[in-house]
């Protein structure tokens, strides 16, 4: 289990998204659909990389 990655946020994160169940709440539908997409059919690859990046960036930009 890897704890969130939001700032001074001590839960675990959910599953098999990329944080923790309130804050993966936050990040916008679409992006939470594209990432759980591209993890069923391109793990691993860059655009993987990418979707995942684009969920921190917003994470970091609007949660805290
Ligand atoms: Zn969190």
């Amino acid at each position: 289990m890897k704890n969130c990655p939001v700032k001074h946020c001590n839960q675990f994160m959910d599953g098999d998204t990329l944080a923790c169940r309130s804050h993966w709440a936050m990040v916008p539908k679409d992006v939470r659909d594209e990432f759980r997409r591209i993890c069923r059919v391109a793990a691993g690859t860059p655009s993987h990389v990418a979707a995942v990046k684009k969920v921190e960036e917003f994470l970091t930009r609007r949660a805290c």
